[in-house]
């Protein structure tokens, strides 16, 4: 029989013992880590002069990732905007549109 080179590629699996209760994640912050941007197939574009900062899509974002300085929002951060369009859905005065990424890839 051949090899199965998929299982040759994962790393070993953990048992039981060797796992935290509950699979709790204990070291903290692992979401800044991971730069979740790279998942990204639509891009929100934001039309500054149309905003009201009213952070409706700061307060929905669930990567947090839409910055807000003194009231105001600020640019998304692509490292981790993931591109779930809520932003734009929740948008008062829909000034966020939905972009296919590829079009912004260099
Ligand atoms: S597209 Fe999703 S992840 Fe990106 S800023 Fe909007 S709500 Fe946040
Ligand atoms: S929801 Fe729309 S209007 Fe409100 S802060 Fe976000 S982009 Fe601006």
């Amino acid at each position: 029989m051949g090899k199965n080179l998929l299982c040759e590629a994962q790393p070993p699996k953990k048992g039981w013992k060797e796992i935290p209760i509950g699979g709790v994640i204990l070291n903290a912050p692992t979401s800044l880590v991971n730069k979740t941007g790279a998942w990204r197939a639509f891009r929100p574009v934001w039309d500054n002069s149309k905003c009201i900062h009213c952070m409706m899509c700061v307060a929905q974002c669930p990567d947090m990732c839409i910055p807000v300085k003194e009231g105001k929002r600020l640019e998304t951060d692509f490292d981790y905007c993931k591109g779930c369009g809520v932003c734009a859905s929740v948008c008062p005065v829909k000034c966020i549109k939905m972009d296919e990424e590829s079009k912004f890839m260099k």
